[in-house]
């Protein structure tokens, strides 16, 4: 069997494009541009490309983007008082703090700081608890997690009663993830570091989320036939071959892989480009809940 490819780089343009359409039809009905206010403190270089990403990303889409970067010294209150000004700030819909911050700050604190309805990243303490809660919805879902369900969605997979196991139970992806995939009936097996035998797990799963970050760590015997399979991983291996010495591979070692699963994600080209285009649907959602004012 070779697998489908689940083609998350079209997705993504397609989702852009929706949301760049309606951002136009805002601007027609004579609603402001959505605006989102970015957030980085320190110099990690990783953070500082995927916020450049992410400014070009809103340009494209016609979303008003700010960017705040903060020196790594910047204090605990200096951030939150930051923050308190973009709460309150009409022209931001949106507050991003792009993680991890620099050393010493607490990260929770910083998070609920962040006025509900302008969580677009979906951290906040409380968007979280919701997710984790039977019958409660949070405003917004971290947009990793929330790009694989689109792409799990796209590729037609039955979510409910299917078995689903996560790899990895990070804040960013493992863990709200799973959260997401209980949310849609699915039983979830959840691994990490201390694991014992996980390929005799993954192998009774229907559903397969790899979110690990380490190179090819996925087995093409460790995958049920017929599986989706979905590879968060984005890990650089050396490569004399290429130009820039290294190319990038994903958490399931993908020609392995697509000999046995039903549908797989690429890497390049699978969850990286829907984790933007989900944090523009959500900077346009709030957009929309600033429209109606709602307080929460
Ligand atoms: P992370 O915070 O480092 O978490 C890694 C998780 O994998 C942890 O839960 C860890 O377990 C588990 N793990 C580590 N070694 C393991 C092993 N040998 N067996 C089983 N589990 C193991 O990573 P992350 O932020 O979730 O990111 C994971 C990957 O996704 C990375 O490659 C990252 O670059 C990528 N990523 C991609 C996007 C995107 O947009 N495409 C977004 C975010 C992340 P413990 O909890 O026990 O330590």
């Amino acid at each position: 069997m070779t697998a489908r490819l689940i083609d998350g780089k079209g997705i993504a343009e397609t989702l852009r494009e929706e949301v760049k359409q309606n951002v136009i039809k805002r601007a027609s009905q004579g609603l402001p541009a959505p605006g989102l206010a970015t957030v980085i403190v320190g110099d990690n270089p990783a953070s500082k490309v995927y916020v450049r990403m992410k400014h070009k990303a809103c340009q494209e889409a016609g979303i008003l983007s700010i960017g705040h970067a903060l020196p790594a010294e910047t204090s605990q209150e200096e951030v939150e008082k930051l923050i308190g000004e973009l709460n309150n700030d009409p022209k931001i819909h949106g507050i991003l703090i792009q993680l991890p911050l620099s050393a010493g700050l607490d990260e929770e604190s910083v998070l609920n700081a962040i006025k509900l309805r302008k969580d677009v990243d979906g951290f906040h303490p409380i968007n979280i608890g919701r997710l984790a809660q039977k019958g409660r919805e949070p405003l917004f879902t971290p947009a990793t997690p929330s790009g694989i369900m689109y792409l799990l969605e796209e590729a037609g997979a039955q979510l409910e009663g299917a078995k689903a196991v996560v790899l990895g139970r990070s804040n960013i992806v493992g863990m709200p993830v799973s959260l997401l995939l209980i949310k849609a009936n699915s039983t979830v097996t959840i691994c990490h570091s201390r694991t014992i035998d996980i390929p005799s797990l993954t192998r009774k799963a229907d559903v397969l989320i790899a979110a690990v970050g380490i190179p090819e760590f996925v087995r093409g015997d460790w995958i049920k036939p017929g599986a989706i399979v979905i590879d968060v991983g984005v890990n650089r291996v050396e490569d004399e071959t290429r130009k820039r010495g290294y190319r990038l591979v994903g958490d399931v070692a993908f020609e392995e892989a697509r000999e046995v699963a039903g549908a797989i994600t690429p890497v390049p080209g699978g969850v990286g480009p829907m984790t933007i285009a989900m944090l523009l649907r959500n900077t346009l959602r709030a957009a929309r809940l600033a429209d109606e004012d709602i307080v929460v």
